[in-house]
């Protein structure tokens, strides 16, 4: 078994927190084990938490179909979630269930070592912050912006169940990730520092 099996297995018989008792499956990363991009979700709904897969369901149908528009598939990328299990009626995971979940992110960032990390939504944003230590704003006011944490680039976005919530942002998520698909192709030709010069990005420096 290879690492990221070896993470999956684990986090698949995972009782750190009390989302074990209600899950059906734990829901583990998913996608190329060598990308450069990696995207951060919420926590898994009910289709998700079915199948045993991130994004199956309608956010996860949005989000494919605006890859696609920015030459992307999932099979580029590395999709994985704040949280692993599914939290009950709907809700958000709480803090509690992002910090135990946690050690799993800061793993998958360990094994991957993603050039651009894309946390979409605020739970992402917060786990992200907990496990590379970290602060930034929401993601109404870091939507889009592109920070510099050492060997990252990090460009927080809306989760696709923003998007689905509400419509007109979607040109701007669409936006987002084509300037994300480029810079990821990019990075992979020239190494992230000629990335940044060359291409004059605004960055934050954390
Ligand atoms: S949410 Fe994370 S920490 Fe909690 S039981 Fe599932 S895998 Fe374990």
């Amino acid at each position: 078994m290879d690492e990221f099996g070896q993470l999956c297995y684990e986090i698949s018989n995972c009782k750190n927190c009390d989302l074990s008792y209600s899950r059906r499956r734990s829901v583990c990363g998913f996608g190329d084990q060598n990308a450069n991009i990696m995207i951060i979700g919420e926590a898994p709904g009910t289709k998700e938490d079915i199948e045993g897969l991130p994004f199956v369901g309608r956010s996860g149908a949005l989000l494919d179909r605006v890859l696609a528009q920015c030459g992307l598939s999932r099979k580029d990328l590395y999709i994985t979630n704040s949280v692993r299990c599914k939290p009950p009626f709907g809700k958000a995971p709480r803090s509690e269930h992002i910090k135990a979940c946690s050690s799993y992110l800061a793993r998958e960032i360990t094994l991957l070592k993603p050039a651009v990390i894309v946390p979409m939504g605020n739970t992402a944003i917060s786990a992200l912050c907990a496990v590379l230590k970290f602060r930034t704003g929401k993601v109404t006011e870091m939507n889009g912006k592109i920070l510099r944490l050492g060997e990252y680039l990090i460009i927080p976005q809306f989760h696709p169940a923003a998007i689905l919530r509400s419509p007109k942002r979607e040109e701007v998520f669409r936006e987002n990730f084509h300037r994300i698909a480029s810079i990821g192709r990019e990075i992979k030709d020239k190494g992230i520092e000629q990335v940044v010069s060359t291409r004059g990005l605004e960055l934050v420096n954390l």
